[in-house]
């Protein structure tokens, strides 16, 4: 049987968190003796759609229908619910992103599947999921009580295929009514520059041991020599040293990037628990004793004044050699 995976897309590219999410689906699809199938809404490139073929993507079905431009949770949920309705599939996948948060448990609860929120890796042989839970701090083994799931999939849960493939292209008409389309966007303000957040591989992160918003130009150096996201801790966001949208945590955003790097961070549990799922942690610290030593996979103990200047010194000579 075949799985679905939404493919949520910005001006008609589909989202890099997809990319894994669609992997995840292949590798369903394979025990399932299926297909993964994708769907996007609104506008699509053709070229950016075939290219998924890399990851794992058989077909892609795109709703060709300008009312999907703006996101509305109700109409994309509707549209994806009616889309596994005529063409049966074993699980629906999405990305554990914005979109794939806000969507899963509707498409979900219409289709009557158990939903899955922030799967950590495949499902076991006898069908568990492992997911974390309590802001990352613990993992729940479920198993659902239904054949077909709703699976959101957090980063670096199933690694990314690389295959000399191309998807092919078809076509999907839900036959919403306007009556299903409940919001309008009026404007939009886009933020201009840097590598989103959420999206990122590397995250270059600092906190107050910075000492002021005016001692960001090495972190942004460095980020930049690594293309890497900028983000910092709460406290440095709520004094206005940085946006809020680089606020990482329990109440900020999660991310789970291949890098960490934690500068000048103590480490407290509501920062650890947006950030502790990374894959590699790298923390600067001038106290030996900061609770962020616990978490790291590298530590180097000394001021981040001395050691971040040094570090992008080091990694502009590595990249000219
Ligand atoms: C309900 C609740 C929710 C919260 N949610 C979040 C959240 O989502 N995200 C979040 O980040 N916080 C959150 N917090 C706040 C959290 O508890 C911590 O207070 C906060 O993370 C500390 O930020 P910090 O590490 O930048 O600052 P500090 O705790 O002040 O730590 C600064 C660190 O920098 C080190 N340092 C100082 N000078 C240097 C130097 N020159 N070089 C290198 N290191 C240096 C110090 O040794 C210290 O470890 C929350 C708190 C509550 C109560």
């Amino acid at each position: 049987m075949n799985v679905l995976v939404y493919l949520d897309s910005a001006d008609g590219r589909v989202k890099k968190p997809v990319y894994e999410a669609i992997s995840y689906a292949k590798k369903l699809a394979q025990s399932a003796g299926g297909q993964v199938h994708g769907l996007i809404l609104g506008s699509s490139e053709e070229a950016n759609l075939k290219s998924l073929g890399k990851y794992g993507l058989d077909v892609a079905h795109h709703v060709d229908d300008t009312r999907f431009s703006s996101f509305d949770s109700r109409a994309y949920s509707m549209a994806i619910g009616r889309f596994v309705e005529e063409n049966p599939c074993a699980h629906v996948v999405f990305a554990f992103n914005h979109r794939g948060k806000a969507l899963a448990p509707r498409v979900a609860a219409r289709l009557d599947l158990t939903y899955v929120p922030g799967a950590m890796a495949l499902p076991a042989e006898d069908g568990t999921v492992v997911r974390g839970v309590n802001s990352g701090k613990a993992f729940a083994h479920v198993k659902a009580n239904k054949s077909g799931m709703v699976l959101a999939v957090m980063s670096n849960a199933a690694g990314l295929l690389d295959e000399s493939a191309e998807a092919s292209l078809a076509s999907f008409d839900p036959g919403l009514g306007d009556d299903a389309f409940s919001v309008k966007v009026v404007k939009v303000e886009k933020m201009e520059g840097g590598i989103p957040l959420t999206e990122a591989d590397r995250v270059v992160s600092a906190g107050r041991g910075l000492k002021g918003p005016e001692n960001w130009g090495m972190i942004e150096e460095l980020a930049d020599t690594l293309n890497a996201a900028t983000a910092c801790s709460r406290p440095v966001s709520d004094v206005g040293w940085r946006p809020h949208h680089e606020h990482v945590g329990q109440t900020g955003i999660t991310v789970r990037p291949n890098l960490y790097f934690a500068i000048g961070i103590s480490g407290a549990i509501q920062h650890l628990a947006g950030v502790n799922q990374s894959r590699t942690i790298v923390v600067i610290n001038t106290d030996p004793e900061a609770p962020f030593f616990k978490a790291a996979d590298y530590g180097i103990v000394g001021d981040a004044f001395d050691v971040v200047p040094k570090l992008n010194a080091a990694l502009k000579a590595h990249s000219a050699a």
